[in-house]
């Protein structure tokens, strides 16, 4: 569902409330243009997520789910003195371009990109210092939801904050018979963190430039 008013508030908002950023703009561009899929997050929804980095005051964030690294500049300027964004991408020519992207927007020395399957990257954080996230963003295939649930719980301490994208789906996340895999992925997720007595979690739809979706929020609330 999409509808021209949902786009203009998004500008009249971003007009009025984000400064000028050329930068940001030619991420978008340039990963267009390299033929990208317009899967990034909206402006408000980038900063959204930049201010919830801020609020968290996260200096350590996974990001699963790279693609031009528009999402991943906007909570890289977020991090304090010594932060860093590990984020992890299955499409190496999509990394090629979030690497441009993140060097491009002055950030590069924040992110470190990870290619390969993130189920087969995130294994490797567990060995690595420091091995906790103070936020965690997934925002890849759905149908891995409910496992970057529990790795992100593996990575996470009690307080950690984790956001997934995408979880409204035009509405289909309330349709039970479903046979999209990307909504089976998404509504086991919200099962498992129904269940899940570490994490207090809430779910925000959103409408907005990228149509009508939303995104599941949660913190944790024990040591996991
Ligand atoms: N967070 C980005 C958008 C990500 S789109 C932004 O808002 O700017 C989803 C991305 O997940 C795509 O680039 C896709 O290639 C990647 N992806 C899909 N399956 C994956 C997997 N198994 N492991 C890692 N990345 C994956
Ligand atoms: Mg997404």
């Amino acid at each position: 569902m999409t509808d021209d008013r949902f786009a203009a508030v998004d500008d009249y908002f971003t007009r009025a409330l984000h400064p000028a950023d050329p930068e940001l703009d030619e991420v978008l561009e340039a990963s267009a243009a390299a033929g990208l899929p317009p899967h990034h997050v909206s402006a408000p929804q980038g900063k959204l997520l930049m201010l919830m980095a801020l609020m968290q005051r996260a200096k350590h964030i996974l990001e699963i789910g790279t693609l031009g690294g528009y999402s991943t500049i906007w909570l890289a300027r977020a991090l304090p003195e010594g932060g860093r964004v590990v984020t992890l991408e299955a499409d190496p020519k999509f990394a090629d371009v979030a690497r441009a992207n993140v060097a491009r927007a002055n950030v590069a020395d924040l992110v470190d990109i990870r290619v390969g399957r993130a189920l087969d990257t995130l294994p490797q954080l567990l060995e690595e210092r420091p091995r906790y996230f103070d936020m965690i963003f997934i925002d890849a295939d759905k149908p891995s939801d409910p496992e970057y649930l529990d790795w992100a719980l593996r990575l996470a301490r009690r307080g950690t904050v984790i956001v997934a994208a995408d979880v409204v789906r035009d509405g289909a996340v309330t349709d039970t018979s479903s046979k999209d895999p990307d909504v089976i992925g998404v509504r086991r997720f919200v099962e498992l963190l129904a269940a899940e007595t570490r994490v207090s979690a809430t779910a925000m739809q959103t409408v907005g430039a990228q149509g009508w979706d939303g995104f599941a929020i949660g913190i944790v609330v024990a040591n996991p």
